[in-house]
């Protein structure tokens, strides 16, 4: 682990930036719920700005029309998550950076697949609630479970007809050996899906239609069924928890108390060890369910201080590694991950830092080609816009524009600064940009 320097030119702490993924099996929801939390965060976003419900109406028939960016391989959304139970009274400086990087859903082993997981630090992985695990997300659960990428599920689709949480959570744990536990149970199935039982804070979220915001919720106290429920699954992640967490352990073990502060930090520590994952039951057609996955990607994966610096080798000699700390101060070392014809800006590269910045007409090096380059314009995609800016920091990840020869693999680093981050052996083309 390494500390995030202290950089006062920072515009955004790294420990309030998520890089993730989402993977499924085709069919599971994954358009959906990236479409479904772009549209969310992006509603939230505006409403924080403006202060004023009416505008929200306005952004989403803008937005309609316009059609929402989920197409990239790399979009960046902002979360502001909920301090008490309500996120429309908890607009303070909580503001959360989310990254989510597209996943391809190749069955066999590839360069990309090993990539992808590369670039991300966590990852929702979709099941359906009714297909429950499918062969083909077994094989993407077994490669992050290699690279020992953190993981949340969200168990999708429990408004369809044959939904079934209890069945679906049962197969994450007995086909995929996780050690799971439940985060949130749906609270009535099929066409009764009418919300969720938040088992950390003992509360029901119940979905609500609302002509302005599409969907909203409520939170209720637990009628007397739910209660019974929703304390049975708490004893048990209580219990999941202690199993693979020390701190927690100790303290169920003393009998001293435990609050739901301990019980989130300790699910939060399990999770990024790769110990434990939690399982959420919902739709991504409602509201609510988007957002209560969004505060538990916030939770509960890791920001890119919480995870090991990369390490990376000399091109001259693969025996030679070399760490790559994440910290501004570093020399600046990224790798390119994505190349990505886009229809506004061009060809544009789509890069994770790992350490040091990268700033706009930066001359930078390739090792592999051993040729420096100029870039041109650093782009952040949105899900409403493409930004310029300035720079990039250790731990980020955006587009550049202006490159002329690189490949998928790349390391980009300051000039002169012989290293890469995967070895140069990927049997793929070099793809000239020229
Ligand atoms: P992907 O292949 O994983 O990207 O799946 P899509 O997001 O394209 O979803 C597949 C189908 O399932 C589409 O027809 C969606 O409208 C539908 N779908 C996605 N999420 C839900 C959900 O929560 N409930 C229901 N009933 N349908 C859903």
């Amino acid at each position: 682990m390494s500390a995030n320097p202290n950089n006062p030119d920072r515009p955004f702490p790294l420990e309030r930036t998520r890089n993730i993924g989402i993977a499924a099996h085709i069919d599971a929801g994954k358009t959906t719920l990236t479409e479904r939390i772009l549209f969310y965060t992006g509603m939230i976003h505006k409403i924080g700005e403006v202060h004023d419900g009416a505008a929200t109406t306005d952004w989403m028939e803008q937005e309609r029309e316009r059609g929402i960016t989920i197409t990239s391989a790399a979009v960046t959304t902002e979360w502001w998550q909920r301090k008490e139970e309500d996120i429309f009274k908890s607009f303070e400086d909580e503001k959360q950076r989310i990254n989510i990087i597209d996943t391809p859903g190749h069955v066999d082993f590839t360069a990309e697949v090993e990539r992808s997981l590369r670039v991300l630090d966590g990852a929702i992985v979709v099941f359906c609630g009714v297909a429950g695990v499918q062969p083909q997300t077994e094989t993407v659960w077994r490669q992050a479970t290699k690279y020992n990428v953190p993981r949340l599920v969200f168990v999708n689709k429990m408004d369809r007809v044959g939904a079934d949480f209890d069945r679906v959570y049962d197969e994450i744990k007995e086909k995929l050996g996780a050690n799971a536990v439940r985060i949130l149970i749906p609270i009535g199935s099929e066409e009764d899906l009418r919300g969720q039982i938040d088992v950390v804070n003992q509360k029901a979220v119940h979905f609500v239609d609302d002509a302005t915001f599409g969907s909203t919720y409520e939170v209720k106290d637990l009628s007397d069924e739910q209660k019974e429920e929703a304390e049975f699954a708490y004893q048990e992640l209580l219990e999941t928890v202690a199993g693979v967490d020390d701190e927690l352990a100790e303290k169920f073990l003393m009998e001293e108390p435990i609050s739901r502060e301990d019980v989130k930090k300790a699910i939060r520590r399990a999770t990024i060890a790769n110990k434990l994952i939690p399982v959420a039951g919902g739709s991504a057609f409602k509201n609510k369910g988007v957002q209560c996955l969004l505060d538990a990607v916030i939770d509960y994966l890791p920001s890119p201080i919480d995870i090991d610096s990369a390490v990376g080798m000399n091109p001259d000699d693969e025996t030679e590694q070399i760490e790559v700390p994440t910290d501004d101060n570093a020399k600046f070392c990224a790798l390119a991950f994505k190349l990505w014809a886009d229809k506004f800006v061009g060809k544009l590269v789509f890069f994770r830092v790992y350490s040091g910045v990268v700033r706009k007409g930066d001359t930078i090096y390739n090792p592999r080609t051993r040729q420096k380059e100029r870039v041109g314009r650093l782009i952040r995609i949105q899900s409403d816009q493409h930004t310029d800016i300035d720079a990039c920091y250790a731990g980020d990840i955006a587009a550049m524009v202006g490159l002329k020869v690189v490949q998928t693999g790349d390391t980009l680093a300051a000039t002169g600064y012989d290293v890469v981050l995967e070895p140069p052996t990927f049997p793929e083309p070099v793809i000239s940009m020229a």
